[in-house]
C-alpha cells in the first residue's frame, strides 16, 4: 500500500521556491528555540514523507515558541507564518501540479501538519492554513477549469486565504439539517441568508467553501439531497454579511466566528459541482481531514510530551530529577507508546486514503474506519500527553512560559473537532460492530 518515492525532491520542490532546498541544508537544526528533539519513531516513513518533514519543520523553526504565547496572549494572526509557508509553496501540497501544487497525498499533507503542530506552533499554526489545505479539496476535484485558474493559484500563494462554513448553530452534528439557504435568482445567481458558527479564520479569508441548502429538506427524496457547496466571496463591502469573533479557550491567535448571511449576494459561477450534490462532493474531503487533523493532534502530543520529558530531566526535587520517579516517568512512557500507536493508525489512513484515488479495490467504508479511528486515537493520545505534560511540570505547567498549558488547552479541539469522539464512537458502533444506529 505505501506509495513509492515517485519525485525526486526536486520534482516535489518544482513548484516550490529555493527556499526549501536551502533550509533542508540545515537538517539537524531544533524545530524551535525551545522545543526539544523530536521523540517520534521515523520508521515505516517514505522519503518524501521525511523530505517534506524537514523541509517544513525548517520554516517553523523561525517561528519560536515566543511567538505562538506572544500570538496566543494577543489575539493576534500568525499572518507571517502563514505567508511563510504560501511562500515556499507549501499550501498546495496536496493540490494538482497543473494549479502550482506539489501534487502529493493526504499522507505527505498529514505529515505537514504534524510538524506545523509539534514544533511549537500548535492548533493555531495548523489552523492558520488548515482550510487552505483541505477545503479547497473539493474544489480542486469539482470545481471548473475556470473556478481553478481563478482560485486555486491565489491561495497557494497566500494572496488569499480561505475559510470553510459548514457547521451551523442550530444544526450541530447533524449536517444535514443546516438551514443556510441558497436562493437561486432569475438571472442565475444566490442569495444567501441563514447562520455558520465556529468558523475558523474568516476575519482574514477572503474565500469561504460554503455548504448550504438550495432545496429544502421538505422537499427532497433523502435529507442528504438539496445541498449545494459554493466557493464565494467574504467581500466585507457588500450588503447581507456580518461577523462576530467568538472569544475562546486555545488558538487564540487564530479567530473563530459567527457569520450571518441575509440575502447575500453571489454570482451564478460560486457553486461548484452540480446543484444539489454538496453533500456527496464535502463527503469525499472528510476522511481526508480525518487524517490532517490526526496529524495536528499527535504533533501536538508529541510536543507536549518533549517538553514534559525535557523538564522531568532537569528539575531536582528532593535531590534527584523528578524523572527518577516513577510515579512521574511512568505515565509519560505509557503516554509515549499511545502516541506511536496512534501514529500508526493516522498514517495507515493516510496511505489506505491515498491509494483509494486510483485503486478501486481499496473500498470507502475501509478509509472512513481508518480514518475516523484515526482520528479518535490521536486525540485521546494527545489528550493524555498533554494532560501528563502539565502535570510533570507541577506548577509551572500553569506558566505560559512552558507551553504545554497552551498545548492543553489546543488539545481538546481534535477531540471536538471536525467531529465529536462520541459520533466517531457512534460510527464504529454501526458501521464495523453492525450495532443498530444510534442517531
Ligand atoms: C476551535 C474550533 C474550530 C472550528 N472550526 C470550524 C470551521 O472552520 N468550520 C466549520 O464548519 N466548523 C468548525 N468547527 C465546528 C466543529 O466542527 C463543531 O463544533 C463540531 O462538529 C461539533 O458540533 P457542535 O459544536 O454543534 O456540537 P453538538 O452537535 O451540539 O454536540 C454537542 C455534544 O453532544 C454530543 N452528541 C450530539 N449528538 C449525539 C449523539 N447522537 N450521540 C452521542 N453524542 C452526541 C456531541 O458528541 C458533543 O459532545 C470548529 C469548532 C471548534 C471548537
Amino acid at each position: 500500500m505505501s506509495r513509492p518515492f515517485a519525485r525526486s525532491l526536486s520534482q516535489l520542490a518544482r513548484p516550490l521556491s529555493q527556499k526549501p532546498r536551502q533550509l533542508l541544508r540545515r537538517r539537524h537544526r531544533d524545530f524551535s528555540t525551545s522545543t526539544p528533539r523530536h521523540l517520534m519513531g521515523m520508521t515505516g516513513f517514505t522519503e518524501t514523507q521525511v523530505t517534506v518533514r524537514e523541509a517544513v519543520a525548517a520554516v517553523c523553526s523561525r517561528f519560536p515558541n515566543t511567538y505562538w504565547q506572544e500570538h496566543d496572549q494577543s489575539e493576534q494572526d500568525p499572518t507571517e507564518f502563514h505567508a511563510a509557508l504560501a511562500k515556499d509553496g507549501w499550501l498546495g501540497i496536496a493540490l494538482p501540479e497543473e494549479l502550482g501544487g506539489a501534487g502529493l497525498g493526504i499522507s505527505e499533507a498529514t505529515i505537514m501538519m504534524q510538524t506545523i503542530t509539534e514544533s511549537g506552533a500548535g492548533m493555531a499554526g495548523a489552523q492558520s492554513i488548515h482550510a487552505n489545505v483541505y477545503a479547497t479539496q473539493p474544489l480542486a476535484r469539482f470545481g471548473t477549469q475556470e473556478q481553478l485558474h481563478r482560485t486555486i493559484p491565489n491561495i497557494i500563494s497566500g494572496q488569499w486565504r480561505a475559510c470553510f462554513g459548514v457547521t451551523e448553530p442550530n444544526a450541530g452534528l447533524d449536517t444535514l439539517r443546516l438551514s443556510t439557504a441558497a436562493k437561486v435568482q432569475p438571472d442565475g445567481s444566490y442569495r444567501i441568508t441563514g447562520q455558520k458558527i465556529w468558523i475558523t479564520c474568516a476575519q482574514v479569508a477572503r474565500k469561504m467553501i460554503l455548504l448550504a441548502r438550495t432545496t429544502p429538506r421538505d422537499e427532497v427524496r433523502k435529507p442528504s439531497e438539496g445541498l449545494s457547496l459554493f466557493c464565494i466571496d467574504l467581500d466585507r463591502t457588500q450588503p447581507g454579511l456580518d461577523m462576530r469573533r467568538i472569544k475562546k479557550m486555545g488558538g487564540r491567535a487564530v479567530d473563530a466566528n459567527e457569520v450571518w448571511f441575509d440575502n447575500y449576494a453571489v454570482p451564478a459561477d460560486t457553486l461548484v459541482g452540480a446543484e444539489g450534490e454538496g453533500f456527496k462532493i464535502i463527503l469525499h474531503g472528510m476522511n481526508a481531514e480525518r487524517c490532517l487533523l490526526a496529524g495536528e493532534a499527535l504533533g501536538l502530543g508529541y510536543a507536549a510530551l518533549g517538553k514534559a520529558a525535557e523538564y522531568a530531566r532537569g528539575r531536582v526535587v528532593f535531590q534527584r530529577p523528578i524523572g527518577q520517579n516513577q510515579a512521574v516517568a511512568h505515565p509519560l512512557a505509557d503516554a509515549y507508546m499511545q502516541l506511536e500507536a496512534a501514529k500508526l493508525a493516522t498514517y495507515h489512513a493516510a496511505r489506505l486514503y491515498d491509494a483509494s484515488r486510483s485503486d478501486a479495490t481499496v473500498q470507502q467504508d475501509a478509509v472512513g474506519v481508518a480514518a475516523n479511528s484515526a482520528k479518535y486515537l490521536a486525540a485521546e493520545a494527545a489528550f493524555t500527553a498533554c494532560e501528563r505534560a502539565v502535570l510533570a511540570h507541577g506548577g509551572m505547567g500553569y506558566a505560559v512560559e512552558f507551553d504545554v498549558e497552551r498545548y492543553f488547552r489546543e488539545c481538546l479541539v481534535p477531540r471536538i473537532a471536525p467531529v465529536s469522539r462520541e459520533m466517531i464512537l457512534n460510527y464504529i458502533s454501526e458501521k464495523v460492530l453492525k450495532l443498530p444506529r444510534s442517531y
